[in-house]
C-alpha cells in the first residue's frame, strides 16, 4: 500500500483499502468476540506472537486495527493500541513500564481525570506521580531518580492554554534516559508531539477524532524512537523474563517486527489482562471521525481564534485565554509546536465573577453546557462550579480557574451563529449585577 504523508489523505485511506472478501469501501463492523483459527498450527503461531493474525476481539480486531494503524500513521508512530476510554489510555500508556516502587513525572498542567488517576489510584498501587511546573523544563529533571519510569504531560492544557515545551523536556527526557509520553487530545493534526521529540502520544478519542459526540475510546502510539534496551535497568518490564507470557523478555521478543516492544507488551499483556479494549463499534465510529479531522480541525481553529478575537475587545470580558493572547516564552512555544493553528479552545474571564459565569451559561441557546471538548458543536462550561468544584479555592486558581472563567470549545458551526449566541449570553450576563454593557469593569 502507498505510504501517504499528507494528513488529509491518511484520515481517508491509512491502515485499509476495500475489504478483500466483499469489496467494501467503507470499514466493516467485526462485531465478533472472536476468531476461526484455519488450523492449529496457525492458531499456536498466534498465540505464539509468530503470526499477528486475531486471536479475540479483547487483544485485538481487525476494525480496531485500522483505527489503530489510521492514527498511528497521523502521528508518524510505529503502532497504536485502541483502548476503551483516555483514561485507559493514559492508565495503560503508563502501567506499561511502572510499577509497585517507581515513579513518574508529571506536569501539574493535566486533565482533571489524569490528576485524579495520579494522585489517588496510582498511589494505591505504589506508583508516587511527582507534579511538577512545565513553565521551567528544568523541573522535569530535578524531579528524576533512578526509579522515573516516564515523564507525561498535555500538549494544550486547559484551562490555562499554555502549550507545554515538548522539545525541551523531550531534550531532558533522552539525556536522562526516561520516555516522554504526551497526551494529545486538545491537538491532533495541528500538532504532531512525536516531530518535536516525544516518545509516546496518548488521546482521548472521544473528543476531536470521534468529533460528533457519540463514543468514548483512547488509543496509545508508540513512536518507536525510545531505546528501551539501552536504558534496561530502568525498565525491566521490558527487558527481564515476563512469567506471564512464558517468561518472554519483550525488548528480544519482538525484534524481528521493529521497534514496537512498549506497545506489543500494552496489547498483549494489558489489554489481556485489565480488558480495557475498544469495541469494534467504537472504532468504526472513530474512524468516522477521523475521515474529516484535518477539515474539522481547521474551522475549530478558524473560529476558536474569531471567538478569541470577538472576546478580546468585548467591554464584558476581562482576560482572554488562547495561545494566540499570549506572549514571550508562552507564545514561542505554542508558535513552534503548533504547526496547524491554535486549536479550538477558548477561555475568558467574564466581568462580575462567579455569578456573571454562572448566568452567562445560563444564557446559552446555541451552544450546548456540557462537560467535553471536541465535538463538532460549540460547548462551554463554567469549570469552578463543575469540574474543578472540588478544588478548594487556592487549588482553583493554581489551576488558573478563577470564579468568573468560562471555557469555550469552540465548533465548527457558521462563526457568526457562534458569535451572535456568546453576544447575547453576555448581555444576560450583566442583568441582574447591574452592570451597563459597554462599561468593562476590569
Ligand atoms: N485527556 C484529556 C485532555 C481529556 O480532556 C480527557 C477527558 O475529558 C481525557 C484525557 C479522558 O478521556 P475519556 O473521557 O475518553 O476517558
Amino acid at each position: 500500500m502507498t505510504t501517504y504523508t499528507n494528513p488529509e489523505t491518511i484520515a481517508l485511506h491509512a491502515g485499509y483499502r476495500a475489504d478483500p472478501t466483499t469489496g467494501s469501501v467503507a470499514v466493516p463492523i467485526h462485531q465478533t468476540t472472536s476468531f476461526q483459527f484455519p488450523d492449529v498450527e496457525t492458531a499456536c503461531a498466534r498465540f505464539a506472537l509468530q503470526d499477528l493474525g486475531p486471536i479475540y476481539s479483547r487483544i485485538g480486531n481487525p476494525t480496531v486495527d485500522v483505527l489503530e494503524q489510521r492514527v498511528a500513521a497521523m502521528e508518524g508512530g510505529v503502532a497504536a493500541v485502541a483502548v476503551s476510554s483516555g483514561q485507559a489510555a493514559t492508565a495503560v500508556s503508563l502501567q506499561n513500564i511502572a510499577q509497585n516502587g517507581d515513579n513518574i513525572v508529571s506536569s501539574t498542567d493535566i486533565y482533571g481525570g489524569s490528576w485524579n488517576l495520579f494522585s489517588n489510584t496510582f498511589r494505591t498501587m505504589g506508583i508516587e506521580v511527582r507534579f511538577v511546573d512545565p513553565s521551567d523544563p528544568e523541573n522535569f529533571r530535578r524531579a528524576t531518580d533512578e526509579r522515573t519510569r516516564a515523564y507525561y504531560a498535555e500538549t494544550l492544557p486547559n484551562p490555562k492554554l499554555h502549550v507545554f515545551p515538548i522539545t525541551d523536556v523531550a531534550a531532558i527526557a533522552n539525556e536522562e534516559g526516561v520516555p516522554l509520553i504526551m497526551d494529545n487530545t486538545a491537538a491532533p493534526v495541528i500538532c504532531r508531539p512525536l516531530d518535536h521529540g516525544a516518545h509516546i502520544v496518548v488521546y482521548s478519542t472521544t473528543k476531536y477524532i470521534g468529533g460528533h459526540g457519540t463514543s468514548i475510546g483512547g488509543i496509545i502510539v508508540d513512536g518507536g524512537t525510545f531505546d528501551w534496551e539501552k536504558n534496561a535497568e530502568r525498565f525491566p518490564m521490558l527487558n527481564t523474563p515476563d512469567p506471564s507470557y512464558h517468561g518472554a523478555v519483550w525488548t528480544e521478543a519482538t525484534k524481528p517486527m521493529g521497534p514496537v516492544a512498549y506497545i506489543i507488551k500494552a496489547r498483549v499483556t494489558l489489554l489481556r489482562d485489565m480488558g480495557a479494549s475498544m469495541s469494534p463499534f467504537n472504532a468504526f465510529q472513530f474512524i468516522q471521525g477521523m475521515e474529516t479531522l484535518p477539515l474539522r480541525m481547521r474551522e475549530h481553529t478558524k473560529n476558536a481564534q474569531s471567538v478569541a478575537d470577538f472576546l478580546d475587545d468585548h467591554p464584558m470580558v476581562e482576560t482572554v485565554i488562547h495561545p494566540s493572547k499570549t506572549e514571550g516564552a508562552v507564545k514561542m512555544r505554542a508558535d513552534t509546536h503548533m504547526t496547524g493553528g491554535y486549536g479550538g479552545m477558548v477561555g475568558f474571564e467574564i466581568s462580575g465573577g462567579r455569578d456573571a459565569g454562572l448566568r452567562f451559561i445560563d444564557a446559552l441557546q446555541l451552544v450546548y453546557h456540557v462537560a467535553n471538548i471536541g465535538d463538532a458543536r460549540t460547548l462551554a462550561i463554567h469549570p469552578a462550579t463543575s469540574t474543578h468544584q472540588q478544588l478548594t479555592a487556592e487549588e482553583q486558581q493554581a489551576a488558573g480557574v478563577t470564579p468568573g472563567y468560562v471555557r469555550l470549545s469552540v465548533g465548527i458551526e457558521h462563526i457568526d451563529d457562534i458569535l451572535a449566541d456568546i453576544s447575547q449570553a453576555l448581555e444576560k450576563s450583566t442583568m441582574s449585577v447591574g452592570i451597563p454593557v459597554g462599561t468593562n469593569a476590569a
